[in-house]
């Protein structure tokens, strides 16, 4: 396709020669992203086929999942979808205002708030919209506001307070003195939010929630905590980090999500109902999109219900993750430290990060994901892996016996 001025010859630009040639470049870089069809079989958890590029399946085991605990397969959860699916139908039939909110809507919110002990909850088509819309309506609407924001948030974090355009201090990384430096330099007066993750999703490490209250506390500013990877395994009934350190009420807005352990879709967040009426009344993400689909909240609450009531899935998942961390230890394979369920294995280079993922899959029929850029800095490369309760302890060894020949075959050879 050729541009062209009208009237005039010159050749502006020539749109598939530019995304070709970006595409290009992306994978000169090793950063082009290739995905893996998998079918995820309710009953083989954590078997998956894999569809390979040749026509053919493999059968697969996944170590890097998001749905923590397995939820999305649980007998319960798929009635209730299917309960719903058939007396409500597929879809919602509009936006929030308009038709859109159905029964089911309104107790998913009231579930949400019961959990993390807050008057209300506002749902989201997804967590990435929960945090994006909510930041950019407190940016845009509260005078004066300066967002403090931790250098390690999420890419919707970070969408959300731009888009916002207020002023913005981005402080480093769980560094309590940096962050009270910043909010020292601020005059009390000033409305602030402090942004932050209870379990970063890449590290795997824990925030400093307590901190963070104290000095929210101190010089007068609001906070905002992301709980995405932590609902559903952390707290008696998996309310979280802050829940789990019995802050949620120091926290003013709890966001998380229904897409890691409780194994749905979609997001949200739990605050005082002032403040739930306000996002509710001017985020554009909730008030012009359509709302989930009733199936989706009905498999949303039974698995909420489900992990608040029987903390057997989180306490499993939790020693699996020992026992896998304590098992790395004694390998050369290196391991990233980490206080969650989340295990980083340090690679640091993009180009080897895929040939060890693909290495994995191809020798070994193991599955786990290489994290590059964007996601991650360049430089910082690695696998990201994620167990649940279903993963045995024979599958786990066989991993590890698999990772470490990997490392022996790609990654220390490469060193020697
Ligand atoms: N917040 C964090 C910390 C995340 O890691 C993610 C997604 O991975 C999100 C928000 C977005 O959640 P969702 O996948 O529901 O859009």
């Amino acid at each position: 396709m050729k541009v062209t001025l009208a009237g005039n010859d010159t050749q502006l630009m020539n749109f598939r020669d530019f995304f070709k040639s970006s595409l290009e470049t992306l994978k000169k870089e090793h950063l082009y992203r290739t995905f893996v069809p998998l079918e995820r079989h309710a009953k083989e958890a954590p078997y998956a086929k894999r569809h390979k590029p040749d026509g053919t399946t493999q059968d697969v085991i996944v170590w890097c999942s998001n749905d923590y605990l397995g939820m999305s397969h649980h007998p319960n959860v798929i009635e209730a979808a299917k309960n719903a699916l058939n007396t409500l139908g597929a879809g919602s039939g509009g936006t929030r205002n308009i038709s859109g909110t159905a029964k089911i809507h309104e107790d998913l919110e009231k579930t949400v708030a019961t959990l993390h002990g807050k008057e209300a909850g506002l749902i989201f088509s997804s967590g990435y919209s929960a945090n994006k819309s909510t930041l950019s309506t407190l940016a845009q609407h509260i005078p004066d506001l300066v967002v403090l924001s931790d250098e390690k948030n999420h890419a919707s974090i970070i969408q959300g307070i731009r888009h916002g355009r207020c002023e913005k201090v981005v402080f480093k990384h769980n560094d309590m003195v940096d962050l009270e430096n910043h909010l020292k330099s601020l005059p009390y007066q000033k409305p602030k939010l402090i942004v932050f993750v209870s379990v970063y999703s890449m590290d795997g490490d824990f925030a400093k929630i307590e901190q963070v209250v104290h000095l929210a506390k101190k010089y007068n500013a609001m906070t905002f905590l992301d709980e995405v990877h932590a609902v559903g395994i952390y707290g008696e009934k998996g309310e979280g980090l802050a829940g789990m350190l019995n802050l949620s009420k120091d926290i003013d807005i709890i966001q998380a999500n229904f897409a890691k352990a409780y194994g749905v879709v979609g997001g949200y967040i739990a605050a005082d109902q002032v403040i739930i009426d306000f996002v509710r009344s001017h985020a554009s993400g909730f008030i012009f999109t359509t709302s989930i689909p009733p199936a989706t909240a009905a498999a949303c609450i039974q698995s909420v219900e489900i992990l608040k009531n029987d903390r057997t899935p989180a306490e499993k998942l939790l020693n699996n993750v020992a026992y896998l961390k304590e098992r790395l230890r004694h390998t050369s394979v290196s391991m990233v430290e980490s206080e969650s369920h989340i295990i980083p294995l340090w690679v640091g280079d993009a180009k080897l990060c895929r040939k060890v993922s693909d290495h994995l899959l191809d020798t070994y029929g193991h599955y786990a994901q290489p994290i590059n850029f964007p996601t991650v800095p360049v430089g910082q490369e690695r696998l990201r892996i994620t167990i649940t309760p279903h993963h045995t302890h024979a599958m786990i060894d066989d991993f590890v016996d698999a990772l470490q020949k990997t490392w022996d075959q790609i990654l220390l050879k490469k060193a020697a």
